[in-house]
């Protein structure tokens, strides 16, 4: 019998990422009916300027292949952006490259840096892309955990944990799931461990328009030392509800975009030209648009969050992103793909299990709550939420 026909095809390295949480939870959110919190997209569409922006591309003819490194206007746009909000400056030309959304950009950064046997520190819970780019360029997470009832980067562990073979570190902030912005005090520190140990930093910053209350989104870059070993990545899906779209982007000194745009030409190339025209426009948008967009998922989280208590969970403080994070323990319930798995047919709302987020498979009372959908939704799916423990 042929080994190449009926045994696995799927190198033995990525063979554990086969289950895919988000499509079976939506799958239950269909079959029950049930209020889809579980995959984080808005069910709204972005701003009415930057659609139009789009539709009028398409018939400007700007349908073919754009520059490898992406549509200057965009380039310029982003090169404005990053200047006018954190104060970066990137040559338009040597260190911006778009890519075909964050996780491109992510993905070439790894491979283009990472040798097979290296090491990748990583902050635990982790998007789980990283896990797949890090197995893909033959590398070795090394997660190091939150801890603390407020979810902070534990610096001294990730200090410990960096080995001769250590490349990268992966920083994303506002991170995903647990709703943390890092703050000065847990960046500098991971800021020092690079500059002292000579490694390359990569960011994900997909919601660093998407901050909540007094929050701020300091991207690592801008620390002293650190423009120059900082791959920083964003997106637009999140900042402008367009997540179908997948325009991204890298910033970095000029042999560090070079390394990610030879690994990005191989595999997409280029990607939505349209949308790039799009996104350029929305970048420059007013200040208040942004804030307005920030205020509105805010609005979000506050809605849903009186349910999930009223339910008996045990919210954990979201400070940004689409997510907030809730405890089952007080429920006395311990494995929350289990329970994720009943939520939809308890009371008629979907959810994600956090434990798709870490490496080890252990069940664990986390679950995680999508908050970027409208107010009606999110105000039903709280009443929905608050009657979980009713006698029905
Ligand atoms: N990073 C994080 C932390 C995310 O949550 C997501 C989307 N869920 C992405 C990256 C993917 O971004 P994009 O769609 O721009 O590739």
């Amino acid at each position: 019998m042929s080994e190449q026909i009926h045994g696995s095809p799927l190198v033995p390295r990525l063979r554990g990422f086969g289950s895919n949480i988000f499509a079976e939870m939506s799958a239950l959110a269909t079959a029950e009916g049930a209020i889809n919190l579980g995959q984080g997209f808005p069910d709204t569409d972005g701003p009415a300027e930057v659609l139009e922006a789009a539709v009028d591309a398409i018939h400007e003819g700007h349908n073919q292949y754009p520059p490898v490194r992406g549509i200057p206007v965009l380039r310029e746009a982003i090169a404005t952006h990053q200047r006018n909000r954190y104060g970066l400056t990137w040559d338009l030309e040597t260190e911006i490259v778009v890519t075909a959304g964050a996780n491109e950009a992510m993905t070439a950064t790894i491979l283009a840096t990472c040798e097979s046997g290296d090491e990748v520190l990583l902050i635990e819970p982790a998007f789980d892309s990283y896990w797949v780019a890090i197995a893909m360029a033959g590398a070795k997470p090394v997660a190091v955990p939150l801890t603390g009832p407020d979810q902070r980067v534990d610096v001294e562990r990730l200090a410990a944990s960096v080995t001769d073979r250590t490349r990268l570190i992966i920083v994303n902030s506002p991170h995903n799931p647990s709703g943390r912005v890092f703050d000065a005090d847990e960046l500098e520190g991971i800021a020092t461990i690079a500059r002292e140990r000579d490694l390359l930093v990569v960011t994900d910053e997909v919601y660093e328009h998407l901050t909540f209350d007094d929050a701020v989104h300091l991207p690592i870059a801008t620390l002293p030392g650190m423009r120059e070993r900082t791959i920083s990545i964003s997106s637009a899906g999140k900042t402008f509800s367009v997540t179908g779209w997948k325009i991204g982007w890298a910033c970095a000194p000029a042999p560090l975009v070079q390394a990610v745009q030879t690994v990005k030409q191989f595999m997409t190339f280029v990607n939505g030209a349209p949308f790039q025209y799009a996104i350029a426009r929305g970048l420059l948008l007013p200040p208040e648009r942004f804030e307005q967009i920030r205020a509105d998922l805010q609005r979000g989280r506050d809605l849903l969050v009186p349910g999930l208590q009223a339910a008996g969970l045990q919210v954990l403080p979201s400070q940004g992103t689409y997510f907030v994070t809730a405890d089952i323990s007080p429920l006395g319930e311990t494995d929350g793909h289990e329970f994720c798995r009943s939520l939809p047919r308890r009371c008629g709302v979907a959810a994600v299990p956090s434990q798709v987020f870490y490496a080890d498979p252990y069940p664990r009372p986390l679950v995680r709550f999508a908050v970027c959908k409208q107010p009606e939704v999110l105000a039903e799916a709280a009443d929905r939420l608050a009657g979980l423990n009713l006698p029905t």
